[in-house]
């Protein structure tokens, strides 16, 4: 026992965990309760059980045998012999990658995220960890993280802060060359304000966070990064500025020099204002010659193609924040404005962090192939002169890591038939075919426990919430296990259109209630706290679901996060997503759903519109998009109607086989899994990045890099 729990905080200690279910699984065994009350977070799961407990469980569930080899498997994780990064990507050992992002969704119980970008980021650094990549993630630690969704009687979203306790979690100091921790500051309007410099390992990835609860900062300053996308246009200005300017500083305080910069979306685009303000003052560099040196190692990713999804801040605003950066790039400041300038000579225009970030990035790049159309044709006026093609910015479309969203029952299908090893081998065609000759009765099988556990966890949410706020119990109990389960949840914003299956209310009451047919719809998601028009849409939706007809058929389930993700992605039957084309920049949940067996039922934007191919899912509407909008959203959902009438739900109940098994619809999983996991997944992401921006722009770079 003694030597138990220091073991049992060692393997707490890194974040590798979280895509680790064996690991996992030991805690939970431990105490299941406490487990999800900690919101399965090991670190506070060992704080808080009592030591008799312990005791007790880890005899009955064979802990110390689980823990012992996990630490092994920890220990040949950090010290490999060889890996993909190393052979690939070894000259940039020394000056590792160094990658922003405003937000990071790693696990739930670390809630510094709100969606899909943090998602993205998260999933892009245990890829990284898992390829070999040498990277340094960069963000800020938000003390009271993000809000929590809770809906009142009336069905409005409320955001409540959910505190979270920092100790749980294995956030370390940073220590300089002399072992002190680590600070930074950055000037903003009238003070200095300071940060610490956390660290957490993402397996062999380090972390760095920003924490500006600190003795020198007024409480005001403290309050700077208590929230994400919390405050108005200023604190969201210096937010940026210290995720920008403090990261690049953080880095330097910590001997790491980056050979590239990586902006994942424009809002730490200020880091490279600071860059060049370093060059200039330390190597007394040219200013012009310093930003172009800058521009040639910085590789950004645009994330959206809607208007409203790039930060505009005043002019007065940015110019107040940005007087310290031209004074130190030595610039006058209206140069350094026009920088952020769509029109540089626009003096009162506005400052765009996305126009900053593509006017010093050699390399941009979106996240689909069709959002990069689409990102070219948007900023086409930043280059004067340049036709649409053959504006800078390609794409990399996004991917998923596999680990993380994967069901155990999925891994071991995919052990024993792909290999025990497949996942060193996930971005290879070879590898997934051979799902092809697996039993339609075995993955059947397996769906059918994953999806009995869903309905278990989505009918408990259910019921709480319909308990606390005093609504009737639905009795029987809501959702026909054995009905064909479709899922949808994502922000709720109306390009999104979470309502348009609510546009046809009879129709939608024959589809789910059809007595040989019946089909389960669960929606999820939130809105910003800021968004109004998010949370008028989420209380139509849950209204129209108190209607007789709809509520044993249909469900919402509240607070849509990593965690609520996990459940839904890998237990639905198939996975329903219904943007406004083009508006969807790539998308990634439908990719979660593929890998765990069901099928993605998509309009043709994101990813979808190239990953389709007639036979691996279902498509909504043609990919045409009509210019008034109301006539698109009627086409689109009439094409929805009779996807799912025609061609969903037929192809879920017809042909089984004598012990039920609907052949044609399982040979499209294996056919979906075939040709969309080795292309949709982190590893592929990662090493797209790695070959065709990472290693061009280190070359690029002023510093010495071999030629790969
Ligand atoms: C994957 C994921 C997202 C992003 O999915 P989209 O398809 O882009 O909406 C958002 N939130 C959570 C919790 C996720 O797991």
């Amino acid at each position: 026992m003694d030597k138990l729990i220091p073991k049992l905080q060692k393997l707490t200690q890194n974040l590798w965990w979280t895509w680790k279910p064996e690991v996992r699984t030991i805690f939970r065994d431990l105490d299941l309760d406490l487990y999800h009350k900690a919101h399965q977070n090991p670190m506070s799961v060992l704080k808080q059980i009592t030591p008799e407990q312990l005791e007790q469980r880890a005899a009955d569930v064979d802990v110390p045998a689980r823990v012992d080899r996990a630490l092994r498997q920890l220990q040949e994780y950090l010290t490999p012999v060889t890996t993909w990064g190393l052979t690939h990507a070894g000259a940039m050992r020394s000056r590792p990658i160094a990658y922003f992002c405003m937000e990071f969704g790693i696990h739930e119980s670390l809630p510094i995220y709100s969606g899909g970008l943090g998602i993205l980021a998260g999933d892009h650094l245990k890829a990284a960890s898992d390829l070999g990549v040498p990277l340094v993630g960069v963000g800020l630690l938000y003390h009271e993280g993000y809000t929590s969704q809770v809906l009142d009687a009336s069905f409005w979203q409320q955001d409540v802060v959910e505190p979270y306790d920092i100790a749980d979690l294995p956030l370390v100091p940073t220590l300089d060359r002399h072992g002190e921790p680590v600070q930074v500051s950055v000037e903003l309007p009238g003070r200095l304000v300071h940060a610490a410099v956390l660290e957490v390992q993402v397996g062999r990835i380090r972390l760095l966070l920003l924490d500006t609860r600190v003795k020198q900062n007024a409480p005001k300053d403290v309050a700077l990064a208590a929230r994400l996308y919390g405050g108005d246009q200023r604190m969201r200005m210096e937010q940026e500025l210290l995720l920008g300017v403090g990261g690049a500083r953080a880095l330097r305080a910590l001997g790491i020099t980056a050979s590239v910069f990586h902006l994942n979306e424009g809002h730490s685009a200020f880091a490279l204002l600071e860059r060049a303000r370093h060059r200039i003052q330390a190597d007394g560099m040219d200013p012009h010659k310093a930003l172009q040196e800058v521009a040639s190692s910085t590789v950004f990713t645009t994330h959206t193609p809607v208007d409203a999804g790039h930060d505009r801040f005043p002019a007065d605003l940015a110019g107040e924040h940005l007087r310290p950066l031209a004074e130190g790039l030595k610039l006058p400041l209206d140069e350094v404005m026009g920088l952020g300038r769509i029109n540089p000579h626009d003096h009162g225009s506005p400052f765009l962090p996305t126009v900053l970030a593509l006017k010093l990035s050699r390399r941009a790049n979106g996240v689909s192939a069709l959002h990069g159309v689409v990102s070219r044709r948007m900023w086409n006026h930043l280059y004067p002169g340049l036709r649409e093609d053959a504006v800078p910015i390609g794409h990399v479309t996004n991917g998923v890591h596999l680990p993380t969203w994967l069901a155990t029952e999925m891994n071991h299908l995919y052990e024993s038939h792909l290999g025990v090893c497949y996942q060193s081998a996930l971005t290879r065609p070879d590898t997934w075919t051979k799902i092809l000759p697996v039993s339609s009765a075995e993955i059947w099988e397996t769906k059918q426990v994953l999806k009995a556990r869903t309905i278990r966890f989505i009918r408990k949410r259910s019921a709480d919430m319909r308990a606390r706020l005093g609504l009737p119990e639905i009795d029987p109990a809501p959702l026909d296990p054995d009905a064909l389960t479709i899922g949808f949840a994502r922000r709720f914003v109306p390009y999104k259109r979470p309502d348009l299956l609510f546009t046809d209310l009879d129709r939608l009451d024959r589809l789910v209630n059809d007595p040989e047919r019946p089909v389960n719809l669960i929606f999820s998601g939130r809105a910003h706290p800021a968004d109004q028009t998010g949370k008028a849409l989420i209380q139509k939706v849950a209204r129209i679901l108190e209607d007789p007809r709809f509520r044993h058929r249909i469900l919402f389930i509240e607070n849509y996060n990593i965690h609520v993700g996990r459940m839904l992605y890998q237990g639905i039957d198939a996975w329903l997503n219904n943007p406004q084309r083009p508006l969807e920049a790539c998308g990634t949940s439908g990719m979660k759903v593929v890998l765990n067996g069901g099928l993605h039922i998509s309009v043709r934007d994101g990813w979808w519109a190239e990953a389709y191919d007639g036979e691996n899912g279902f498509a909504i509407g043609t990919g045409e998009i009509h210019a008034d909008q109301a006539i698109q959203d009627q086409r689109d959902a009439d094409d929805l109607f009779r996807v799912l009438e025609e061609e969903v739900v037929p192809m879920y109940y017809e042909d089984r086989n004598a012990a039920g098994v609907p052949r044609c619809w399982v040979d499209r999983v294996k056919h979906s899994i075939r040709t969309l996991a080795w292309r949709f997944n982190a590893d592929r992401m990662v090493q797209d990045y790695v070959q065709h921006l990472y290693l061009p722009a280190a070359i690029g770079s002023s510093c010495q890099m071999p030629p790969p």
